[in-house]
Order: C-alpha cells, then sequence, then structure tokens
C-alpha cells in the first residue's frame, strides 16, 4: 500500500492533548458525517481544490494541462493524472493540492525542529484525519520512531478502526493517549447521518477502555462533537452518558460545532455541496449538555477554539 497522503502538519497544537502538539492529518476518513468541517479529508487520495474567489480567470491552468481538460472548472477526475501543472501553473493560487505524500523521514524531519516545545510544555504529536488510524501500517512504525525519540504521542479517532490488525495492536501499545470521539448512539440515525453503523465503534472504545483499566493501554479520552439537533438530543447525549459511565469513564470533552469548513465543501468537485443549516451551539446548549452527563457521574468539558 502506498504511504497515506497527509493535508497538513499543524504546530502550536493547544486542543488536541496535553502541552503544545504538532498535529499530522492523514487524508482518508470511512465516515461521511453530514456536518463535517474538514471534507479535504474525506478521500484517501490527493485532490485538487479549485477556489473560485481567488480565479482571475486568465486560462494559464487549461494551458498547461497535458490532457487538454477544460479547466479550471471541469476537471472530471477519471481524465486527471494527478500531474499538478495547473496548479503550478496557477498564479493566483486558486488551485490548489490537497494531500502530499509523504515518507516517514518527510514527516519526522518537519515534527523535530518543534521537540523543544514539546518538552518545555509537556506536549507532543497527535496523529489526526480523516482517521489515522486507517494506516495501521505507516502509523506504527512512525508511532516507534516518534517514540524512541521521547515524543508523547496522541491520536484522535472517530472509532472506526481494525482493532483486530496487528499493526493496530502496535500502534495503540505505542500510544500515550487515545481521543476517542464518539458521535450519534442510535446504529440506524449513525448510519443515516455518518455513512455507516457504529457496532465497531462502540466495541473498539470498549475494547480500549478496557485495556486501558487494566494498565494495557493508552489513557483513553472519550469526546462528543455537540452539533445542535443532531448529536445533542437528551436521549443520544443520556444513552452515550450511559454507556460511557459504565465503561469506568468520568470526564468528557465536548467539541461544539463550527461552520468554518463550509467554504471547502465549495472547492472540492465531487463533494455534496448541500449542507444542513446547522446553528453554532451556545452556553445553555452546553450547560444542558454538561448537567445530562452529570446525571451519570461524569464531568463535561467544553473545547475551545
Ligand atoms: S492535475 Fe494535470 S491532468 Fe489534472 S487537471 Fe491539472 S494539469 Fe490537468
Ligand atoms: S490559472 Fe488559476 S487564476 Fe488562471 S484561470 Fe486557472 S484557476 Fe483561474
Amino acid at each position: 500500500m502506498d504511504n497515506p497522503k497527509i493535508f497538513s502538519i499543524q504546530h502550536f497544537c493547544i486542543h488536541d492533548g496535553p502541552g503544545i502538539r504538532s498535529t499530522v492529518f492523514f487524508k482518508g476518513c470511512p465516515l461521511r458525517c453530514v456536518w463535517c468541517q474538514n471534507p479535504e479529508s474525506w478521500k484517501k487520495e490527493m485532490e485538487i481544490a479549485f477556489r473560485a474567489h481567488r480565479c482571475l480567470s486568465c486560462g494559464q491552468c487549461a494551458e498547461a494541462c497535458p490532457q487538454g481538460l477544460k479547466l479550471p472548472e471541469n476537471r472530471p477526475s477519471e481524465a486527471c493524472s494527478l500531474c499538478l501543472a495547473c496548479v503550478q501553473a496557477c498564479p493566483a493560487e486558486a488551485l490548489i493540492a490537497m494531500g502530499e505524500a509523504c515518507t516517514e523521514a518527510d514527516i519526522l524531519a518537519r515534527l523535530r525542529p518543534e521537540y523543544p516545545n514539546f518538552e518545555a510544555t509537556g506536549g507532543g504529536v497527535t496523529f489526526s484525519g480523516g482517521e489515522a488510524g486507517m494506516f495501521p501500517g505507516f502509523l506504527s512504525g512512525l508511532a516507534a520512531s516518534l517514540k524512541k525519540e521521547g515524543v508523547h504521542l496522541a491520536m484522535e479517532t472517530c472509532g472506526m478502526f481494525d482493532s483486530k490488525n496487528p499493526d493496530t495492536k502496535t500502534l495503540l501499545q505505542h500510544l500515550d493517549l487515545l481521543l476517542f470521539d464518539v458521535k450519534i448512539f442510535d446504529t440506524d440515525l449513525h448510519k443515516r447521518l455518518c455513512g455507516t453503523g457504529n457496532y465497531p465503534i462502540k466495541a473498539n472504545l470498549r475494547e480500549a477502555a478496557e485495556a486501558m483499566n487494566s494498565g494495557k493501554g493508552p489513557l483513553v479520552w472519550p469526546r462528543l462533537p455537540l452539533v445542535p439537533d443532531i448529536t445533542d438530543g437528551e436521549e443520544n447525549l443520556s444513552e452515550w452518558a450511559e454507556f460511557l459511565s459504565d465503561l469506568g469513564f468520568r470526564e468528557i470533552t465536548l467539541l461544539p460545532f463550527h461552520d468554518h469548513g463550509n467554504s471547502k465543501r465549495l472547492w472540492l468537485s465531487e463533494m455534496p455541496k448541500s449542507l444542513p443549516v446547522i446553528r453554532t451551539p451556545d452556553a445553555e446548549d452546553l450547560l444542558r449538555a454538561g448537567s445530562i452527563f452529570e446525571k451519570y457521574g461524569m464531568k463535561a468539558h467544553e473545547a475551545l477554539e
């Protein structure tokens, strides 16, 4: 299998685990949540995004295209060889490549200059996505190298990983922290709004909690994106609170929905453009959600932007 593509490495992150962290975003996700704000993470493959508001209509992209495609807007993926000639020719950065092929050595070279920040603040590296757990072979190797260099390691997951894969087991052994996102408890509703059933998510969460509780796995920290009228219903929150509390969790982080990524759907050619209108949760929504977790003996924290 080719190395996974990454769509960003962000430094100085303070919400993806303890201390100052560098977060590596891998491209590819098994879920299709209707509220997703990182649609560029869905496909594993590199994509070319077109930001129409920057386009000068100069035609240089079409001139550069060896396939003779009518650019910039008409870019059928079957005909495009992803040679990136159009991206390089565009003087306005209206066309941009999303997804970069990186080796383990490339990623390590970009992370090593940040080690002093990690040491000074108790930070480290967080694998994110998309779903980084889709690439256990690559990730377990990268995690082993980072661990050898004394780096604290976290991974954000939607829970859809293959826990039976030996590389996944190795990866989990290297992690210090697993930030485990849960969304919709009802399986049919999860299928409708996130694209798949949620049985593997619940099974993996249970397994990860048991490993943590027996001292054989990383610290697991549950999080829930608070999406008004989708994940924030009393029934959904109560069901998750009961499930998590039974597994021994006493804390959860609520991730308030924001709509910062809506425009990115317009940039990507094979993306549903219609989005449900979703408001940003307010303080009252957060208090109400927190009080539901409290009933089950859990404290809910709010993630800050
Ligand atoms: S990536 Fe290459 S083949 Fe694809 S549209 Fe751009 S120039 Fe044409
Ligand atoms: S090269 Fe860039 S600015 Fe010019 S037409 Fe193509 S996308 Fe627009």
